[in-house]
């Protein structure tokens, strides 16, 4: 499978689950199952909740103002990546994560509005940058390992003042960028924990072991640890896209975010061929701040690629 397919896999597989996941969110583990018992069986893209059948929420939404950005930018901009998602949020997004939202609205400049609430609140830890790394990781994969974690913690630290938070998307960038190489995201995590901040690193190697199970969560998984770690189990214990985002909505709570996490890393593992038709088919992305745009498969598959091309350097 070439890279390029990985790419778009990721893009379109984490924009799925997002949408896969909105109807749930909140909502008991077990409540996506009993609903659809079989693969393939009914319309699982079902919509409820305020969401469209296929409609992607503030995950996918934020994850496309990235890629926009690092492409219009010709590189990681963060003033202008700050700005634009001052403009989504305040064009009025369906769901906006209430910490992003404090951010974003609290008048600071960009460097300084996430330390702002963090000294304030104190609690920054959500998934909120975790669910938005698929465009960012595909675009700087290529300049390897570092260069990919550090824009991962720059980019989560506009809107997370917790050290915990860059991590979690640092880490989820780093795993993304294994897949997209054709490694395994799964083997690679011994080495990606080692450049952790040596903070934070113990606590992220005990979710993300083998051993563990989303039934060992100390917190909501709106939390930045258990909701990494239960997209890595959901990828560990499954043998492809579709039963690793089922099994990730399944588990309950914030379903389109972990199911957003899920598939993009079952995406870039399994390539967009994997991700079943009648998922991507009603798949759609409003996107409030940039002239109320609503994009489809072939406008991601754009934008993955465009991303993942060295050229889009500039
Ligand atoms: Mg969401």
């Amino acid at each position: 499978m070439s890279r390029m397919e990985r790419a778009v896999g990721a893009v379109v597989g984490s924009a799925a689950g997002d949408a896969l996941g909105a109807p749930f969110e909140f909502g008991l583990p077990g409540a996506f199952s009993a609903r659809f018992p079989e693969p393939g069986l009914g319309s699982e893209m079902c919509g409820g909740g305020g969401w469209e059948a296929g409609e992607a929420t503030d995950d996918t939404q934020m994850a496309l103002h990235v890629g926009e950005s690092l492409l219009e930018r010709h590189g990681l901009d963060l003033p202008d990546i700050f700005a634009r998602f001052q403009r989504w949020a305040a064009a009025g997004p369906k769901d906006i994560g209430l910490q992003t939202e404090d951010v974003l609205a609290n008048g600071e400049p960009w460097n300084l509005a996430s330390a702002a609430h963090y000294k304030v609140n104190h609690h920054a830890a959500g998934n909120g940058a975790l669910m938005r790394a698929t465009t960012s990781a595909v675009y700087f994969a290529d300049q390897g390992r570092q260069a990919t974690m550090d824009a991962a913690r720059r980019i989560a630290a506009l809107t997370h003042g917790d050290r915990a938070a860059w991590e979690g998307t640092a880490i989820h960038h780093e795993l993304l960028r294994v897949a997209l190489d054709g490694g395994d995201p799964l083997a690679a995590l011994p080495e990606v924990l080692a450049h952790v901040h040596p903070d934070h690193r113990e606590r992220y190697a005990n979710v993300l072991a083998p051993r563990w199970t989303p039934d060992h969560a100390t917190e909501f998984n709106g939390a930045v640890w258990p909701c990494l770690a239960s997209a890595v189990w959901a990828l560990r214990t499954t043998s492809s896209y579709e039963d690793a985002v089922r099994a990730a909505v399944d588990l309950g709570g914030d379903t389109d975010t972990v199911a957003a996490v899920t598939g993009g890393l079952a995406g870039a593992v399994y390539g967009m061929d994997a991700i079943p038709t009648r998922w991507t088919q009603p798949l759609h992305v409003p996107l409030p701040g940039a002239g109320d745009r609503v994009l489809r498969v072939p406008e991601l598959i754009d934008l993955a690629q465009r991303l993942a091309r060295p050229a889009a350097r500039g």
